[in-house]
């Protein structure tokens, strides 16, 4: 069980699913956010946050939104908005250092290549 939240504690979550790396993207929006990735089942993710307690920033291809806390503004996760979206993706940043020791880090080309560059 991985657990984490923002800075102010607002929005928090629990992961019972171990990913298999997180995930450094440098496409336009997670350079930005400066954000690792942890990719899981929507299932195995439970979000705690108050009713409208994240903005959901939706952009490009509307395929999936981007939740930050309103009120701290960490980024804390982001929700497929697709239909038959299976998976999600949780920021690792919101955890402990100890936590994010775990995992491998790898670099993502999501600006370019789609392709680990590693
Ligand atoms: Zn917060």
């Amino acid at each position: 069980m991985y657990q984490g939240e923002c800075h102010c504690g607002a929005v928090s979550f629990e992961i019972s699913e171990a990913p298999e790396k997180l995930v450094d993207c440098n496409c336009s929006i997670c350079r930005r956010i400066g954000a690792l990735w942890g990719h899981v089942s929507i299932d195995s993710v439970n979000i705690n946050s108050p009713a409208e307690g994240t903005t959901a920033y939706v952009q490009g291809d509307k395929t999936l939104a981007v939740h930050t806390c309103k009120s701290c503004g960490c980024t804390t996760h982001w929700e497929s908005l697709q239909a038959d979206g299976e998976y999600m993706a949780v920021n690792f940043r919101m955890c402990e250092p100890e936590v994010i020791e775990q995992f491998r880090i790898r670099k993502f080309d999501g600006a370019d290549s789609w392709k680990f560059l590693d």
